[in-house]
């Protein structure tokens, strides 16, 4: 049989750990074997973000833009024990910050239901895509203790020199305050990047702030998402039959326990960070979650949620057996093949995403899997395979 040819090349990211083993037998095991691969390769490796002293990670960002779809392993973000570990000249920043910072775009993570393994929330038959606008707020904050009594205000000084002030609170004791900021223009790249996935998906779109709150701040939010929705969306979506919804945050959490699922919701930074592992929880496992990042622009990311399972990998390194689950680096492989496909109209592509996923979901249903499934799911008797195993077990039913 011959191979599925490609016509533009994956931008490919390689990463550390176990999830680097794990990289190489998808690509040599369930890749290789049907596609004539492509791929503009970066090593993300730590070891070779040291030796390029991260240029590496910058220019797989620029190629991505360049060819708009790219597949990124786990990749480790260095704290002090990694510069010891690695030997590192400095403790360089996290690839996926340095990514997302060159790409821009909100990244969305949506959890790969099987059969068996039944989310903690029994309702949630169908996936919930969370969504992260992953600029500004608390993250980029200015904070400081304050000693003792005195005024505290927000000051904007416009290039003109005029001032205008803001009292955020006069002290007569010792506590502490915090200013925080965001942009109208990455707001407005979040709605479109949460509409237009929206529109691929045919899935609604739920939104919440804390407007009666913030009544300038978090209603900037609500605003700019109408705004964007009513000039550019409203009749796409009309045309798809999906929606557009806001609501309190409080109200949206309720909601969202007594869902069914099947919907995007798009989250502030603060309550995506938090509410992302509520969902990933719910759902099982965090190995069975993936993420894409989608630029405004119009570039593609994809990747599994998890980090590089160290625990696993240096049992690894040991010789031990591992068994460490594949399917979200799987579904990062077949979601940037599919975009692919869509992209050079290559529909073989997409094809053959389809049946590498129904091929990894049927061997999970038909009782072979890792030991974290192994160890939740409801069917009987479960096959744990190891690491290598669960992929050759794949192979074979492909
Ligand atoms: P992690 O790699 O996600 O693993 C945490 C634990 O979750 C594992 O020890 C394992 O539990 C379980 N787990 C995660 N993925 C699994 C899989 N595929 N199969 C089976 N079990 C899995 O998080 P971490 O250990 O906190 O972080 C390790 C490194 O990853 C860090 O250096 C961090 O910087 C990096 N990281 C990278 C990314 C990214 O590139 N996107 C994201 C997060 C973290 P058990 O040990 O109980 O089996
Ligand atoms: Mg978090």
């Amino acid at each position: 049989m011959s191979k599925i040819a490609m016509k533009t090349p994956l931008v490919e990211m390689d990463g550390d750990e176990m999830t680097r083993v794990i990289w190489k037998l998808i690509k040599e095991d369930l890749i290789e074997p049907h596609i004539d691969l492509a791929t503009d390769y970066y090593d993300l490796g730590l070891p070779h973000r040291e030796e390029t002293r991260d240029q590496v990670t910058v220019d797989s960002a620029e190629a991505t833009k360049k060819y708009g779809v790219a597949v990124k392993c786990a990749t480790i973000t260095p704290n002090a024990q990694r510069v010891d570990e690695y030997h590192l000249s400095q403790m360089w920043k996290s690839p996926n910050g340095t990514i997302r910072s060159i790409l821009d775009g909100t990244v969305f993570r949506t959890p790969i239901l099987v059969k068996g393994i039944k989310p903690y929330i029994p309702t949630w038959t169908a996936p919930i895509t969370l969504a992260r606008h992953a600029y500004g707020d608390v993250y980029k904050n200015a904070e400081m203790r304050i000693p003792g009594p005195g005024k505290v205000e927000l000051v904007y000084t416009a290039p003109d020199g005029t001032e205008s002030r803001e009292l955020v609170h006069e002290f007569d004791a010792p506590g502490v305050v915090q200013g925080m900021h965001n942009l109208d223009e990455s707001i407005r790249g979040f709605a479109h990047s949460c509409f237009d996935y929206a529109l691929e998906k045919h899935e609604d779109v739920w939104f919440a702030t804390k407007d009666t709150i913030s009544k300038t701040y978090d209603r900037r939010f609500k605003d700019i998402m109408q705004e964007v929705f009513d000039a550019e969306y409203a009749d796409r979506f009309a045309a798809a039959g999906i929606e557009y919804f806001y609501t309190l945050i409080d109200d949206a959490v309720a909601r969202v326990v007594r869902s069914h699922g099947g919907f995007i919701w798009a989250c502030k930074n603060y309550d995506g960070d938090v509410m992302s592992d509520m969902v990933s929880t719910v759902y099982g496992s965090l190995a069975m979650m993936t993420s894409v990042l989608v630029s405004p622009h119009g570039y593609w990311e994809y990747e599994a949620a998890h980090g590089t399972v160290q625990r696993h990998y240096y049992k690894y390194l040991k010789g031990e057996t591992t068994s460490t689950n594949s399917v979200a680096s799987i579904f990062a492989w077949t979601g940037a093949l599919r975009k692919r496909g869509e992209l050079d109209g290559t529909p073989e592509l997409g094809e053959f995403a389809d049946r590498l996923e129904r091929t990894t979901i049927a061997t999970i249903e038909g009782g072979r899997m890792t030991g974290d499934l192994a160890r939740i799911t409801e069917l009987p008797d479960p096959e744990t395979l190891t690491t290598e195993g669960f992929i050759e077990a794949i192979a074979e039913q492909l």
